[in-house]
């Protein structure tokens, strides 16, 4: 069979080439999976609806982003410009990861080519994250009764503490989530499961340690599991402190995609972070998380 995963030309908006945030990885990654023969054709998302977005998002954030009413404290913290392209961009990846979610559950596995939105709270966006698209989706699973125990095995180099937030008081979603302990929130939220690691660990210690913690997890009974996979874990990453290999990402995506896809559990694979100083290995890097669920399928 053949891996479904969703993609959308809006991904990119026009923030400038000049911008911190690599916005062109997402044309770029695109193509590169066709290009490569990881797949053959992308299911195209809608826009997330109001209705979908408010099960994780406050009315008041939602309608601000929309008429682009957004305080200027938000939007500083968020670090991009509330502009149409952004505000569409931003409705379309959270559309692709509830439609990514949903062609998981069909087909064991399927992924988006954007999304990971991990920063993002309740009542506001950060960390180049306007909405939770995880927890969005989540939330669309919880309340159609697509799944009741959700798993977020988070392993962006970044903790994701807005879902953290999010869900800290929702027992059908478990958030995971191991990190740099010194990069990025400066202040951590309380995830389910925090794994802080030190910035000089080496890439067997990383695989060693994420074993040991799918093994806990395994003890659960989860029937659904997002799996953002930032790979500004990199040791040439702008952003990301730790200093893990080209391979330590190729196992880790395939560790996590087998771990859950063979024992039958349904998994959404989003993008998450990534910053590489080499564009080419940037989107090259993107693309294992989707080249480990085209080969298991
Ligand atoms: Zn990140």
């Amino acid at each position: 069979m053949d891996l479904s995963v969703v993609n959308h030309e809006d991904y990119f908006a026009k923030i400038g080439d000049d911008h911190k945030f690599p916005i062109n990885k997402f044309g770029a990654l695109a193509k590169y999976l066709i290009k490569k023969k990881i797949i053959k054709s992308f299911y195209k998302p809608y826009s997330c609806s109001e209705e979908t977005l408010k099960r994780a998002h406050s009315e008041k954030y939602i309608k601000d982003v929309k008429n682009k009413t957004l305080d200027q404290r938000i939007i500083k913290k968020i670090g991009f410009p509330i502009i149409d392209s952004v505000i569409n961009r931003s409705l379309v990846a959270t559309g692709g990861t509830v439609l990514a979610s949903k062609l998981a559950i069909k087909n064991g596995i399927a992924c988006n080519t954007a999304g990971g939105s991990h920063h993002a709270n309740f009542d506001g966006g950060a960390g180049y994250c306007v909405f939770n698209d995880i927890a969005v989706a989540a939330q669309y699973l919880l309340d159609r009764g697509l799944a009741g125990k959700i798993l977020i095995v988070d392993l962006d180099v970044h903790q994701g503490n807005g879902s953290a937030d999010i869900f800290k008081d929702n027992r059908n979603v478990f958030t995971f989530s191991m990190h740099s302990k010194t990069n990025y929130p400066t202040k951590k939220s309380i995830s389910d499961l925090d794994v802080e690691l030190e910035d000089n660990i080496e890439d067997k210690q990383y695989i060693e340690t994420l074993k040991f913690y799918l093994r806990q997890l395994n003890k659960e009974n989860f029937d659904f599991v997002f799996y953002v996979a930032g790979v500004d874990i990199h040791f040439n990453d702008r952003l990301g402190k730790l200093k893990i290999s080209d391979q330590g990402v190729k196992n880790r995506d395939e560790i996590v995609t087998e771990n859950f896809f063979l024992k039958g559990i349904p998994l959404c694979g989003v993008l998450g972070g990534g910053y590489n100083k080499d564009f080419n290995k940037l989107i090259e890097l993107h693309s294992i998380l989707h080249k480990s669920c085209a080969e298991i399928i």
